[in-house]
């Protein structure tokens, strides 16, 4: 598979899955999709099992998250995740008042 079609690919499944507005998958919180990057609480995709991994960008492998659950997930097995991290910063959007 070269670059460019897995960067097309990426486009089509991000919204393919934008279209429904799941929650994050990783948190299980609502995403609010109006969000643009490079807000930590906008909508991204992550990959179910890390490409890193053997994952794939199959859609099948893809679901929405938040842009920092993604991060802060990393590269992990989603179990090794949820028993490592704190959730997400609820307040988070009080900074963005100035
Ligand atoms: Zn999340």
């Amino acid at each position: 598979m070269t670059i460019e079609r897995s960067v097309a690919l990426r486009r089509r499944n991000r919204r393919y899955i934008a279209r429904t507005k799941p929650p994050c998958h990783l948190c299980g919180e609502e995403i609010d999709y109006s969000l643009k990057h490079p807000d930590p609480m906008s909508f991204v995709v992550d990959h179910v099992r890390p490409i890193s991994l053997g994952g794939t960008d199959d859609i099948d492998n893809c679901a929405a998250s938040h842009k920092y659950c993604n991060e802060s997930r990393g590269n992990r097995d989603i179990e090794t995740w949820r028993g490592n991290v704190p959730p997400p910063p609820r307040s988070y959007v009080t900074w963005r008042t100035w």
